[in-house]
């Protein structure tokens, strides 16, 4: 008999009801990034019903966003094994515009429900907060630790819940981490569930600073005009050379703003360009750097260039470093054992898109925790109209207990 069918009644617990019946509960609670007391207090009393001791833990930064808020933590097991995180984050982006339904309503239309973050990640939540609740039950027959946390802030420009996690330590006595962001729905184009994402690129963003000279209009040749050199430089930048990593992809570069100039007869002396680079495992900050700094270097501009990226509270986070999770390690081989026994099937092993608190949890430069993405499907993600299919969440919340029962049960 194998570990789950020891455990069958448990996860027979997980069905469609229960799942919706959650993330429901969590859609309904308006919660964009910094504004996270009311899903936090939800998140803490429903820990505290199913007999958890939960503790709220301070973020706070005062230097740049002087934003204030809790995630909330609790524990299940014990220290006769692993300690395997479970990170989920309780804010959504911004309610955006354009929505037919509430966005905060909840409907239900057959598989589909909708709301701001219904996929990104109140159905992740809604798995990691069931998954503990299930295992509490079978706490006395644990080796090893989940230690699960809700945190604030990740949607927002420096993923304060995470970055306080790591930065207080709490991190420190985690050997693995799964994070329970819709895997399905920031997947290659052609990957879907059963999938599992063990990686996922990086990224920094580029501020470039351009110092040229002012002139009068009508004779420009007497200055040095910023924003000629700006756009020398967004040419050069788009020629540059890209990492590439055989399991992660190709890295990409996109320039996202550029300032600079005015109405009089003027040449303008500065201007700031901004550009998105997304990277891959190898390519540090400082080569990140290097890169534009060599390529803006061969263009021999009269201006003065300064390649930095954005301000930021913390030098930590200044960008999202790439990482990869060993496809041998036991946490991938255990949750591929979940997907085999739950649903049939084995789930392609891929790479997360975009960029999250994944980043900050598996960069080796960071938390260096081995890191894996497990989620539900749905569409629409940051866009009105979102939705998490729930047949999906379902089997998927199963999966998620499977694996922890897998990894932690001997
Ligand atoms: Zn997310």
């Amino acid at each position: 008999m194998n570990k789950l069918e020891k455990h069958q009644s448990l996860i027979k617990e997980i069905n469609r009801e229960k799942v919706e019946k959650l993330i429901s509960d969590l859609v309904k609670i308006p919660s964009p990034w910094f504004e996270e007391e009311e899903i936090t207090n939800f998140v803490d009393d429903y820990l505290k019903r199913i007999k958890l001791e939960p503790w709220l833990h301070k973020v706070s930064e005062q230097k740049i966003t002087k934003f204030e808020g809790h995630n909330v933590i609790a524990e299940v097991g014990n220290n006769d094994g692993p300690t395997v995180l479970l990170n989920a984050h309780m804010d959504t982006v911004k309610i955006c515009s354009g929505w037919k339904r509430d966005p905060v309503g909840a409907k239900v239309e057959g598989n589909k429900l909708y709301g701001q973050g219904a996929l990104d990640m109140k159905s992740g939540l809604a798995a990691a907060m069931i998954a503990i609740e299930l295992l509490k039950k079978i706490e006395n027959k644990l080796k090893g630790k989940v230690l699960f946390t809700a945190v604030v802030d990740e949607e927002g420009p420096y993923g304060l819940g995470t970055d306080a996690l790591i930065r207080d330590g709490i991190t420190d006595s985690c050997d693995m981490a799964i994070v329970t962001e819709p895997a399905a729905a920031f997947a290659p184009k052609g990957v879907n569930n059963p999938c599992l994402l063990i990686g996922a690129r990086g990224r920094y963003l580029y501020e470039i600073k351009v110092r040229g000279k002012s002139a009068h209009g009508a004779m420009p040749y007497l200055g040095v005009n910023a924003l000629v050199d700006a756009s020398k430089v967004i040419l050069a930048l788009e020629k540059m050379k890209l990492g590439s990593h055989p399991f992660l992809g190709e890295g990409s570069l996109c320039v996202l703003k550029v300032e600079g100039g005015g109405e009089t007869i003027s040449v303008p002396d500065k201007s700031r360009v901004l550009a998105d680079r997304h990277v891959v495992v190898g390519e540090t900050e400082e080569q990140v750097k290097k890169d534009a700094e060599e390529i803006i270097e061969k263009l021999n501009l009269k201006s003065q260039v300064e390649v930095g990226f954005r301000d930021a509270p913390y030098p930590e986070v200044k960008g999202y470093g790439s990482y990869i999770t060993s496809k041998d390690h036991i946490m991938v081989k255990e949750f591929e054992n979940s997907f085999m026994e739950l649903t049939g099937q084995k789930p392609v092993l891929s790479s997360f898109m975009s960029i999250g608190d994944f980043n900050y949890l598996g960069d080796k430069n960071r938390a260096n925790i081995p890191t894996i993405i497990i989620g539900a499907d749905g569409d629409n993600v940051h866009s009105p109209e979102e939705y998490v299919d729930l047949e999906d969440a379902t089997t998927i919340t199963q999966v998620l207990t499977g694996g922890l029962i897998n990894l932690l049960c001997p």
